[in-house]
């Protein structure tokens, strides 16, 4: 890794945003990995830490009692800045951490040993660390044993980025939706088949978060998965195409009969009751932009530029609808189906 990558902090964020990994649901392969390490190594504290611009939140963690600290406290943002490992026999004995609050205080880490986690382009975004309440010497085995469990949390940062699988909510990626829409698009060309694809952003999402909180967020969109999936075919394909933002893409189904799946979710998402755990309920609706394939629509983008239009147009028109752009025409003509018609 050469010098530059170590100084250029806004290429290193930008490398863990690209990660989409902060703020995360519980993934078992990091909680094995720690697991692991306390048990490998006998210490108390374990984490796979992410260094973010001010803060470094955990991946995983055992230990540690907390998510997420402020960076400038933090052993990890050490870490990141140097070629090697950072050991640390004694935490008192050191002058950038004898004062830390994760030293004085809970959970009063004592010694610690972390481990650069690299993407593959050679940014440091965190660290895979092993942590003790009492002074203690790492040795070169441990080094090494924490060095491999390293290198497969990496490994595994990698392997969600090339997932099928939204981890989230169990649909499509964005990833695999746009595989097997190409093959879709391929085939309905090889037959001459219809095909239609559905898109729908959930409605003033921004405020479920503002106003309940990432995690009840989370389990909206969690729910709004769940009740597509209940709907579809088995033929259909659902997909997370980013945030709140889902796809349905419905072989040997004509525009209008897309419409109609559309209008059957739209209504039923708007119908749920997305329960709250204060046993309060929550509403939400959502927005639906439809588009059969039809020839004028020469590549994926083209059609997933059409239903987005369709589906802004949606939002444009008051939000909880669904438009359809009409085949062969332009997008800008559409019909519109409100809620009630
Ligand atoms: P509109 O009706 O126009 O779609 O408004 P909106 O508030 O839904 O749209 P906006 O794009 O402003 O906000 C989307 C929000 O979705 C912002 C972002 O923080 C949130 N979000 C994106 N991904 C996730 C996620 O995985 N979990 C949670 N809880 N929120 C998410
Ligand atoms: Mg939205
Ligand atoms: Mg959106």
């Amino acid at each position: 890794m050469d010098d530059t990558k170590l100084q250029d902090e806004n290429a290193r964020i930008a490398a863990l945003r690209r990660l989409d990994v902060l703020d995360t649901v519980i993934e078992e392969p990091f909680e094995k990995i720690v697991t692991l390490v306390r048990a490998v190594l006998g210490v108390p504290m374990a984490t796979v830490t992410l260094v973010d611009r001010d803060r470094q939140w955990f991946k995983a963690q055992r230990g540690m009692g907390m998510t997420e600290t402020p960076r400038s406290i933090s052993f990890c943002t050490h870490t990141i800045q140097q070629f090697e490992p950072l050991i640390v026999h004694n935490a008192l004995n050191d002058p950038r951490f004898a004062d830390s609050p994760l030293v004085v205080g809970p959970p009063h880490i004592r010694s610690y040993a972390g481990i650069p986690l690299r993407t593959p382009e050679g940014y440091k975004v965190g660290a895979l660390c092993a942590m003790d309440n009492q002074p203690r010497h790492f040795s070169s085995n441990d080094i090494a044993i924490l060095s491999n469990f390293a290198n497969i949390v990496c490994d595994e940062l990698e392997l969600r980025q090339i997932a099928e699988s939204d981890f989230l909510t169990g649909a499509l990626t964005r990833r695999g939706f746009i595989a097997q829409a190409e093959r879709e698009i391929a085939r309905c060309r090889r037959y001459d088949r219809p095909s239609s694809l559905v898109m729908l952003d959930v409605d003033h999402f921004k405020s479920v978060n503002d106003t309940h909180g990432h995690a009840i967020g989370d389990h909206v969109l969690r729910q709004i998965a769940e009740i597509a999936e209940m709907m579809l075919r088995s033929s259909d394909m659902f997909g997370r195409l980013g945030g709140e933002e889902f796809a349905l893409l419905l072989p040997e189904t004509t525009g209008p009969d897309a419409v109609v799946v559309a209008e059957r979710l739209r209504e039923a998402i708007a119908a749920h009751p997305m329960q709250l755990p204060d046993q309060n309920e929550l509403r939400v609706t959502a927005s639906f932009g439809v588009a059969e394939l039809s020839p004028g629509i020469g590549s994926l983008t083209a059609w997933l530029e059409s239903a987005d239009a369709m589906l802004y147009g949606a939002k444009s028109d008051g939000r909880n609808r669904t438009r359809l752009a009409l085949p062969a025409l332009s997008y800008q003509h559409a019909t519109i189906c409100r809620p009630g018609s």
